[in-house]
């Protein structure tokens, strides 16, 4: 059976002499794995590698085992990225957080739409795209179905919130009384608060314009990436590990 669907390719791993098994997002089947054998771009007779990025509509067969693209038409191979490193970097972790939440055979369209933007206001040089990775970081968890409560306490409903904390395991703020049901909680400040929420709430294109103060985003950071790590389980992402190895290079 032939399904015709967009993809985007999240990675890449060699699989046997000169073919790869392609991690894709599509909008039809969710997570798929896919071997790449013998595709070519467009009906033109030069194959192109299949690198993670390429987004455009592909004809998948299910084989024996994984799936096989037997034709894709490219929309967009966001070859730009390539230009900035660091940029590169932060779209790399994209493809990988994406590639870790979501889960194989579960369609998402939402966030199908929200990682083609996101990719495409990233080639826009207007855009801040370290803002750009913290509003996709909280869209994905939202879409994602990890959606951390920040109106009231989301341990007893208090909306006393006069002090919280954020938890990452209860997945939310808590107010002073519930302090006690987890010692890792962390500090918030009410600004960092007001920005997890607006990332969450406003288009990507509007976003993309703003700039977060330092200090805000180095909260922002510490607590996203908390919460992230604890609720999907992962305690590395090999595009983090190697955004830090350039940055002691500077
Ligand atoms: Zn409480």
């Amino acid at each position: 059976m032939l399904i015709k669907t967009d993809v985007i390719v999240l990675k890449k791993s060699k699989f046997g002499e000169g073919e790869a098994i392609l991690t894709l997002f599509s909008k039809k089947l969710g997570k798929v794995k896919a071997v790449a054998k013998g595709w070519k771009k467009g009906k033109g007779k030069n194959s192109t590698t299949i690198q993670p990025f390429l987004y455009g509509e592909a004809v998948l067969f299910k084989g024996k085992n994984l799936y096989q693209i037997s034709q894709m038409d490219l929309k967009n191979s966001f070859y730009k990225l390539q230009e900035d490193v660091i940029k590169l970097g932060y779209a790399s972790y994209i493809l990988e957080l994406t590639e870790s939440i979501i889960i194989e055979g579960q369609t998402n369209n939402r966030l199908f739409e929200t990682l083609i933007e996101v990719l495409t206001e990233f080639l826009s040089k207007k855009s801040d795209f370290i803002t750009l990775v913290k509003a996709y970081e909280m869209k994905l968890l939202v879409y994602a179905g990890y959606k951390p409560e920040m109106n009231i306490c989301v341990c007893c409903g208090s909306s006393e919130l006069d002090k919280v904390k954020f938890s990452s395991r209860q997945g939310g703020i808590i107010c002073r009384k519930c302090f006690n049901t987890d010692p890792y909680a962390m500090n918030i400040s009410t600004i960092t608060m007001n920005v997890i929420v607006y990332l969450m709430r406003t288009e990507l294109s509007q976003i993309a314009k703003l700039k977060i103060k330092e200090e805000i985003r180095k909260e922002l950071d510490k607590i996203i990436k908390n919460y992230i790590y604890t609720q999907i389980d992962k305690s590395e992402f090999k595009s983090l590990i190697f955004l830090e190895a350039i940055e002691t290079l500077k």
